[in-house]
């Protein structure tokens, strides 16, 4: 099974992808984890990726989708993956449509979590994430067992740099401008499905499941 997740940053397109891959067991593929991985460690990646992040734009999209093709060709993805936070333009769509049809494959969902942008910015400011697991809380809705340690690994937990609110309202343009025409291309090809995003996470998944079967 290989899904898409689309929604705007902090819809919790990551949330219901690591439930998505527990359940379905397919792997969580997060074009943003592997960036942040690649600053962590200091890689050339990082250092371009960096660059584009911290600014709240999108990294290239020659830089995306060469790590996103490369990710999916592992042996883990032979069966299916959920993609969280790629495509995030048409072009990336483009890209990876072709790729799969070469492989006589296809994407089976595009699931679009959908949260109003009132309730992002309050979702981004109190994100709090695991640097070395990739586990993610939130300080009210979603708190871990003992404040700031994360509940996974007992690593200490930070706010994502492109979290702080100069540039959340960035990340939210860039999204309408250029990942939001991502809805209507999966649409037309017949395999998008919105759910409402705003409801807690666990009323989202069970909407999720009740798509995916
Ligand atoms: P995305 O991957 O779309 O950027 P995340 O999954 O990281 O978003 O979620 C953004 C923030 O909102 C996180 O702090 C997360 O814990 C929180 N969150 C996710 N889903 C919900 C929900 N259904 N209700 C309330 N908060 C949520
Ligand atoms: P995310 O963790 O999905 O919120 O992504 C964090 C940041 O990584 C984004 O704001 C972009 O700068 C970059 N990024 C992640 N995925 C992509 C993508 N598919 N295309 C371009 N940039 C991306």
């Amino acid at each position: 099974m290989k899904i898409i997740m689309l929604g705007a940053p902090g819809a919790g397109k990551g949330t219901q992808a690591k439930m998505i891959a527990e359940k379905y067991k397919v792997p969580h593929v997060s074009t943003g984890d592997i960036f942040r991985a690649n600053i962590k460690n200091g890689t050339e990646l990082g250092k371009k990726a960096k660059e584009y992040m911290d600014k709240g734009q999108l990294v290239p999209d020659e830089l995306t989708v060469e790590i996103l093709l490369d990710r999916v060709a592992q042996e883990d993805c032979k069966n299916g993956y959920v993609l969280d936070g790629f495509p995030r333009t048409i072009p990336q769509a483009d890209v990876l449509d072709k790729e799969l049809t070469k492989l006589g494959d296809k994407v089976d969902f595009a699931i679009n979590v959908d949260v109003p942008d009132e309730n992002i910015v309050r979702r981004m400011s109190g994100r709090r994430a695991c640097l070395k697991c990739g586990a993610t809380y939130h300080i009210e809705h979603i708190p871990p067992k003992q404040e700031g340690i994360c509940d996974v690994c007992g690593s200490e937990l930070v706010q994502r740099d492109d979290d702080k609110p100069e540039t959340v309202q960035n990340r939210l343009s860039v999204y309408h401008e250029q990942t939001q025409p991502l809805i209507d291309y999966y649409n037309e090809k017949g395999i998008l499905k919105s759910v409402d995003g705003t409801k807690d996470m666990q009323d989202v998944f069970s909407e999720i499941t009740g798509i995916l079967g």
